[in-house]
């Protein structure tokens, strides 16, 4: 599998990805797909049929030889095995993408899908429509090559993913549970490989993430009388709501080192110099963990991975300088580690916050992290994949800190894999979500090219 080089992609390859990235199949935040005003005059429905007609029109082989089940405007293929009982993996990906604020500061409009000789541009570039088109483009490629699966091969494109998924990929986990589908591997978005972004590593790595952190927002409220600001008495709304927020902020949940994460570490430490190439090989000792622990919570990106994270987002409260304000609000949002849970989160809020007068709730989408993350038998298979299409990279494994679609399929499949293996730098990493998303043609054709190869290892 490995050696040989990554053909390029080429000017109708690369067409085909920037007709998807003109439709404006935006989520927004209300749990609907939104018209982006001022961008399309078009309903976000109209716009996820234009991409289905694209899709359709594009990929023939695919549409006519594999099975197609619509739910709304998600899409589940069914790609029938000799022995279509036995199911060798579940690709997702998602056709949604989230909404633009800032579409003057961005190089192109972010839904012209302008082509570049280097680049092609838009939103969803990255997340998560190439990771769409490139699973299409390499089954299409399959199939025209006659290849036919010994083992059941499913694809499910979400519409929903942005907003949680619940009337897309929970429907089609649903499906799948119904029809006793068990797989070998579900394969999704999530990790990537960066170069440079890991402290003390200098080769590119590859995090295969194997789980996700949960998420819940948490509002914090409370109601006075008001009155006027010449005599507020000993606290007013937003000082109390205040002092809530500033107890919250400064006792964090406890932080603890999870197996996949000691496994992370222990991955990464061949990639690193002394002395910490043999701090990390004591990872899973019990004198030195807390140590490592420690060193870990005291940097951002690193804390995320050892505990629940505390930020406080939205804070509301008052009117007018000389009035007494009767209400406040504040917003809490918490990534939540494996092992703490949505009501774990909120009995650390009202413990800390220690004041019966503020009101403490979970508010909008929250969602458990994964029960028990862990390096799965098929993980070699995305590792050695990753490792052919993309050669001298070191090979980790992580969570995805955010919520991905794959957490309605858990149990569905042996081993979970969130990772695409593209090389992403900081920039990059900020564009998703943010201005100027646009993916390189060189990690689009490492995108498809993976996706041939591991098609091909999956289909013997
Ligand atoms: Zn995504």
């Amino acid at each position: 599998m490995s050696g040989e080089p990554v053909p390029p992609v080429d000017d109708v390859v690369a067409e085909r990805l920037a007709v998807a990235l003109r439709c404006v199949t935006i989520s927004g935040d209300a749990g609907e797909p939104v018209n982006n005003a001022g961008i399309s005059a078009e309903p976000a429905d109209a716009e996820f049929a234009k991409l289905a007609e694209h899709l359709e029109h594009s990929f023939p082989r695919v549409h006519a030889e594999l099975d197609l089940e619509t739910l709304g405007r998600s899409r589940l293929y069914r790609w029938p095995g000799t022995d279509p009982d036995q199911v060798a993996a579940l690709l997702l990906a998602h056709q949604d993408v989230v909404p633009v604020d800032d579409a003057d500061r961005w190089t192109h409009p972010p839904f012209a899908g302008v082509v570049d000789p280097e680049f092609i541009w838009g939103r969803g570039a990255i997340d998560d429509k190439s990771r769409v088109l490139a699973i299409l483009e390499a089954v299409e490629a399959a199939l025209a090559a006659g290849v036919r699966p010994k083992r059941t091969i499913y694809l499910a494109f979400g519409h929903d993913e942005e907003v949680f998924g619940d009337r897309g990929a929970v429907l089609m986990a649903q499906r799948l549970r119904e029809r006793g589908v068990h797989a070998d591997l579900l394969l999704d978005e999530g990790g990537v490989i960066t170069q440079g972004v890991a402290d003390g590593v200098d080769v590119p790595v590859a995090t295969i993430m194997v789980g996700e952190k949960g998420y819940a927002t948490v509002r914090l409220s409370v109601r006075e009388v008001g009155g006027h600001s010449s005599m507020p008495g000993r606290q007013t709304a937003v000082g109390r709501l205040a002092r809530a927020v500033a107890r919250l902020q400064d006792s964090p949940m406890p932080t603890r080192l999870i197996p996949v994460i000691a496994d992370m570490l222990n991955r990464l430490r061949h990639t690193m110099a002394e002395p910490r190439r043999s701090l990390l090989k004591l990872a899973g000792n019990g004198v030195v963990a807390p140590l490592i622990t420690r060193i870990m919570a005291a940097t951002p990106t690193t804390e995320a991975l050892v505990r629940t994270t505390t930020a406080p987002t939205v804070f509301h409260g008052g009117v007018k300088a000389n009035v007494l304000p009767q209400r406040a609000e504040a917003l809490v949002n918490f990534r939540i580690l494996p092992g703490d849970s949505v009501e774990s989160v909120l009995e650390h809020c009202r413990k800390v916050v220690r004041d019966k007068g503020i009101e403490i709730e979970v508010i909008g989408a929250a969602s458990e992290p994964s029960p028990d993350p862990r390096v799965g038998p098929a993980f070699d298979l995305i590792a050695r994949t990753a490792q052919s299409v993309v050669p001298g990279i070191a090979v980790t494994t992580g969570l995805v800190p955010g919520a991905t679609d794959s957490r309605h399929y858990d149990d569905l499949a042996a081993t979970r894999c969130n990772f695409a293996p593209i090389v992403l730098t900081q920039a990059d990493i900020a564009s998703i979500h943010g201005t100027d998303e646009r993916i390189s043609r060189l990690n689009y054709a490492r995108l498809i090219e993976f996706n041939r190869r591991l098609l091909t290892e999956l289909a013997g």
